[in-house]
């Protein structure tokens, strides 16, 4: 009679997600962590890229003898 529910935690907000049916957007608990996790990866990646082209060009002479 112990039925072996299966379980993750959400990758976003380490929230208990039933794995199964229920749970569509698993391993997220939510359609909006799955959003937010997704989205802050695309925002990571072009904070980053941002980043680097406002880095002052003068500051590093790489190859400079
Ligand atoms: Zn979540």
């Amino acid at each position: 009679m112990t039925e072996a529910i299966r379980s993750v935690n959400c990758p976003r907000c380490r929230k208990p997600v039933r794995w199964g049916a229920e749970s569509p957007f698993r391993p997220f608990c939510s359609e909006r962590c799955k959003t937010i996790d997704l989205g802050a990866w695309a925002e990571e990646e072009y904070r980053v890229a941002v980043k680097e082209s406002d880095q002052d060009p003068q500051g590093t002479d790489k190859g400079a003898a």
